[in-house]
C-alpha cells in the first residue's frame, strides 16, 4: 500500500518540536483543538495497538468520562465501564503517534511531497464506467493502482478528477451554513488538567464551549458560534474572545494556564458534505472510493470525525478481504451498502442535530425560543438532561456522545424512553448557564 501525501515535512522527534514547528499545510485544522472518542480507543486498541501504546508513550491523557463523574451521580463502577475510555492528546501530538507507527510498518510506502493531481483511466470493467487504475501526481508521474481511495479530505478535489475522466458527477450534498471554531491551547505549571464543571461540549445560548483535556498538561478552550453570527466573528481577538470565555461561569476557569499558541486559531466554512460516489444504485467510476472527510465530513465540535473515519476504513478492509478487487463494479457497490449501512447513521444523526443547533442559534440571536416539531431533537436534549440524574442515562448519553451506540439505540433500551421522559423532559425548564444574548454581546464589547 502507497501512501501519496502532499506536505513535505515528517513529524519531529519530541512534543514541544511537534507543537512548536510541525507544518501541516494540507490540514486547515491542524492547530485546531481535537479529542479522541471512546470509539477510537476502541478500535485503536483493536486494530492498532501499536499506535496506542505509541500515544501513551508520548503523554496522551487517558479518561473515562463515565468513571470521572462524581459517584452519586454514575453509582458504583461497573465492569463494563471500561467501553467509555477515552485516549486523547493534541491533534499533531497524536497524529504524529500514529505516523510513527506508520513509518515503520513493512507493508506501507509513505511518499511525502507529493501532490495528486488527477486520476487515469483504463479499460472500462463495467459497461462504459469509467476504471481508475492510476493517480497522475502534479510532476506528471503516474501511480498505477488496484484501488485509488481518495482520503484528501475535508476539500477533496475528487469531483473535479472524476469530470476530467469523463465520470458522472458524483452526489454531494453540501450545507450551506456551518459554524466557525476559535480555539486556543494552554498548559499548566503543575501538569494538572482543569476540572470539568460540565460537559466537554456545552450549548450556552448563541455559543457553544468545547473545553478538551489534552497530553502533557495542555488543554484547549473552543468557542463555537453560528457562521452566521457576524457579531461574534470579533472573537478572533485574543481579548475580546477571553472576555466572552470568562463571561462563561462553568468554563471561565478553564483560562487558568499559560497559553501555548500565539492567538487564537479560527476556522470557519465548517459546513456539513456528503459524498455519494453511487448515483441512482450504479458507481459513477471503478477502481475509486472516497473515505474519511473526504467521502462525508460534519461539525467537529462533536469530535466525531476520526472515529468514524477509522470505523469506515475498517469497514473499506473487511469489503476488500470479502469482496476482492477482481470485479470493481461488485466492490464499489459492496463497498458503498457497507458504509451506508455501517457508517452513514454516525453522519446522517450528527447532520440532523447541527442542523438544529445552527436552527437554534438563529432563533435566540432573533430573540425567540426553538422549538422544532422533532421528537427526536426533544429526546436528545431530554437523555442529556437525564444523564445528571440516573446512572443508567448518563453510561446510554455517554455511549451516544462517544459513537459506541447510536442515541437512537440507546433510547430504545427496555424501560430507557420512559426514564428518559420522567428525569429529562423538562429540560427547557433547566437554567443555562450563560449570560442572555445581550450580555454577552455586552461583555464582548468590553461592557
Ligand atoms: C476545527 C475542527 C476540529 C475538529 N475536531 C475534531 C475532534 O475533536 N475529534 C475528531 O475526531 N475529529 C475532529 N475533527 C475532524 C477531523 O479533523 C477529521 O475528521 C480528520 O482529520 C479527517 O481525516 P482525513 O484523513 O479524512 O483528512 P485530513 O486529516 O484532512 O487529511 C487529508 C490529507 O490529505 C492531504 N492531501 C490533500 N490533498 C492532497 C493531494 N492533492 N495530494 C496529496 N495529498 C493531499 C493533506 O495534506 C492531508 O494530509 C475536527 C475538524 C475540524 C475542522
Amino acid at each position: 500500500m502507497t501512501v501519496l501525501e502532499r506536505d513535505v515535512e515528517v513529524p519531529p522527534a519530541g512534543v514541544d518540536e511537534i507543537w512548536g514547528s510541525w507544518q501541516r499545510k494540507g490540514v486547515n485544522q491542524f492547530r485546531l483543538p481535537h479529542f479522541f472518542l471512546a470509539r477510537y480507543r476502541s478500535l485503536l486498541q483493536a486494530e492498532l495497538p501499536d499506535v496506542a501504546e505509541a500515544l501513551g508513550a508520548a503523554g496522551a491523557i487517558s479518561l473515562n468520562s463515565v468513571l470521572s463523574a462524581p459517584e452519586q451521580l454514575r453509582g458504583p463502577a461497573r465492569e463494563t465501564d471500561a467501553a467509555f475510555e477515552c485516549i486523547s492528546g493534541r491533534r499533531c501530538v497524536v497524529e504524529a503517534a500514529v505516523a510513527a507507527v506508520a513509518g515503520r510498518s513493512p507493508r506501507l510506502e509513505i511518499r511525502r511531497g507529493v501532490q495528486v493531481a488527477g486520476l487515469v483511466a483504463g479499460a472500462a470493467a463495467h459497461d462504459g464506467v469509467p476504471h481508475v487504475t492510476a493517480v497522475q501526481l502534479a510532476s506528471g508521474e503516474e501511480i498505477a493502482a488496484d484501488l485509488v481511495v481518495d482520503m484528501t479530505g475535508r476539500r477533496s478535489q475528487l469531483p473535479r478528477w472524476l469530470a476530467s475522466i469523463g465520470a458522472r458527477a458524483p452526489h454531494d450534498e453540501l450545507d450551506d451554513c456551518g459554524f466557525i471554531y476559535y480555539g486556543r491551547h494552554f498548559r499548566s505549571a503543575s501538569g494538572e488538567v482543569p476540572p470539568a464543571l460540565g460537559g466537554f461540549l456545552q450549548h450556552l445560548g448563541t455559543v457553544s464551549s468545547l473545553t478538551l483535556p489534552a497530553d502533557n498538561g495542555t488543554w484547549s478552550v473552543t468557542l463555537v458560534t453560528s457562521g452566521k453570527d457576524k457579531a461574534l466573528r470579533v472573537l478572533h481577538d485574543a481579548e475580546v474572545w477571553e472576555r466572552a470565555v470568562r463571561s462563561l461561569p462553568l468554563v471561565a476557569h478553564w483560562l487558568d494556564g499559560e497559553p501555548i499558541d500565539d492567538g487564537i486559531t479560527a476556522m470557519a466554512g465548517i459546513e456539513d458534505r456528503h459524498r455519494n460516489l453511487v448515483v441512482d444504485g450504479a458507481p459513477v467510476a471503478t477502481g475509486v472510493v472516497a473515505a474519511g472527510d473526504a467521502w462525508a465530513c460534519s461539525n467537529p465540535s462533536v469530535g466525531r470525525g476520526v472515529s468514524i473515519g477509522m470505523l469506515q476504513a475498517t469497514v473499506l478492509r473487511d469489503t476488500i478481504a470479502a469482496t476482492g478487487l477482481a470485479d470493481p463494479w461488485e466492490f464499489a457497490r459492496s463497498f458503498h451498502e457497507a458504509t451506508a449501512e455501517m457508517v452513514e447513521p454516525w453522519y446522517r444523526d450528527t447532520l440532523a442535530a447541527d442542523r438544529h443547533r445552527l436552527a437554534e442559534i438563529d432563533a435566540l440571536i432573533a430573540g425567540g425560543e426553538y422549538r422544532p416539531a422533532d421528537p427526536a431533537w426533544e429526546a436528545s436534549h431530554a437523555l442529556a438532561s437525564a444523564a445528571f440524574k440516573d446512572p443508567d442515562c448518563l453510561r446510554g448519553f455517554v455511549s451516544a456522545a462517544m459513537v459506541l451506540e447510536r442515541e437512537a439505540d440507546v433510547l430504545s433500551r427496555p424501560g430507557m424512553a420512559d426514564k428518559v421522559t420522567a428525569l429529562g423532559a423538562g429540560w427547557r425548564d433547566e437554567p443555562i448557564p450563560a449570560p442572555s444574548r445581550d450580555d454577552l454581546l455586552s461583555a464582548v464589547a468590553g461592557g
